[in-house]
C-alpha cells in the first residue's frame, strides 16, 4: 500500500490507460481525483475502484476554466495533491500534405497546452507535498513515423516539457517523468478515426512493429506510471521511459 495517504489526480481517467492506472493506484491505497469529459465513464471507473477512494472531477482540459476547476475542486476536496498524472490525449492522423492547421491546433491544445496549464496550476501544491508528475507521452515522441505528423510533434513536446520541468523542480524535490507507450489496446485509435477493420489490421501489424511481437495492454502502461509516480522511483527524474515492447529500439534492416 505504498500510496496510502497520497492524493493522485489522473486526467483521461474515463478510459484506457488512465482508467487502468486508477485501478492499480486504488489497489495500492491511493486516494484519487478522476478527470475526463465523459461523466458516465468516470462514474463507472469510480465505482470500480471504490467510491470511498475516488472523486469524479469532470472537465475538458482544452478549456482553461475547466482545467482551473479540475485543480481547484481536487484541492478543495482533499486539501492537497501528491501526484499529477497528465494522461488525457487524442490521436489524429495526417501528413504535412493534408494536416490542417485546425487539426494541428487541436492536437497541440489537447496533448501539450493542457499539460502545460494543469502542471503550472498544480506545481505549488506538488512543491508542498514534494510530489511527482507523470506525463503520458508516446513512442511517437521518441521516434518519427510518417502519417501522424502533428501527433508526433505533440508527443515530442511532452517529452521536452517533462525534462525541463524535471530540471526546474528537482531542487524542490518534485520529480517529473514520462512514459512513452507503444501501441496499446484502448479506444485511442478508433476515436482517432480508424474503423474496426482497420484497427484489427493495425493490431495484427503491431506484431511486426514491436520487438516483443505484440501490442501492449493498458495495465502494462499503468504499472510503469505507478512506478514513476511512487517512492520506488525516488531518484528518477527527467526520464522519458519507453513502455513499448522494444519498439523504440528498432531500425528497419
Ligand atoms: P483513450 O481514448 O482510451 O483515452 C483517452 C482519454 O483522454 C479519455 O479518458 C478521454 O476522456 C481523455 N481526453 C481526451 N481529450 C480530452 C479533453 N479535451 N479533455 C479531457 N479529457 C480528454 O486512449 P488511451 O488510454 O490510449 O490514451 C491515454 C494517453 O495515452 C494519451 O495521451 C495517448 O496519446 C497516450 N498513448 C496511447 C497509446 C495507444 O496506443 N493507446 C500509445 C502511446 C500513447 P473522455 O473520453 O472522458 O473525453
Amino acid at each position: 500500500m505504498s500510496f496510502l495517504g497520497k492524493v493522485v489526480l489522473i486526467t483521461g481517467a474515463s478510459s484506457g490507460i488512465g482508467a487502468a492506472t486508477a485501478h492499480r493506484l486504488a489497489k495500492q491505497g491511493a486516494t484519487l481525483a478522476l478527470s475526463g469529459r465523459n461523466v458516465e465513464n468516470l462514474k463507472a471507473v469510480a465505482k470500480d475502484v471504490g467510491a470511498d477512494k475516488s472523486f469524479v472531477v469532470p472537465g475538458d482540459v482544452t478549456k482553461e476554466a475547466d482545467t482551473e476547476n479540475i485543480l481547484k475542486n481536487t484541492i478543495e476536496k482533499y486539501g492537497k495533491l501528491d501526484v499529477l498524472i497528465n494522461n488525457a490525449g487524442i490521436l489524429e492522423t495526417g501528413s504535412i500534405e493534408n494536416t490542417s492547421l485546425e487539426q494541428f491546433d487541436r492536437l497541440i491544445n489537447t496533448n501539450v497546452r493542457s499539460i502545460y496549464h494543469l502542471t503550472m496550476l498544480a506545481v505549488p501544491h506538488l512543491i508542498k507535498t514534494q510530489g511527482a508528475i507523470v506525463n503520458v507521452s508516446s513512442v511517437n515522441g521518441i521516434r518519427s513515423f510518417p502519417g501522424v505528423l502533428a501527433y508526433n510533434i505533440s508527443k515530442t513536446a511532452v517529452d521536452q516539457l517533462t525534462r525541463c520541468v524535471a530540471l526546474e523542480l528537482a531542487a524542490k524535490n518534485v520529480r517529473c517523468n514520462s512514459v512513452n507507450p507503444g501501441v496499446t489496446i484502448t479506444n485511442l485509435h478508433k476515436r482517432g478515426g480508424m474503423t474496426e477493420d482497420a484497427y484489427a489490421k493495425f493490431l495484427e501489424h503491431s506484431k511486426t512493429t514491436h520487438a516483443m511481437g505484440r501490442p501492449g495492454q493498458a495495465i502494462e502502461i499503468a504499472d510503469a506510471i505507478v512506478f514513476l509516480a511512487g517512492d520506488a522511483s525516488s531518484f528518477i527524474t527527467g526520464v522519458n521511459l519507453p513502455v513499448d515492447g522494444g519498439r523504440h529500439a528498432m531500425c528497419p534492416r
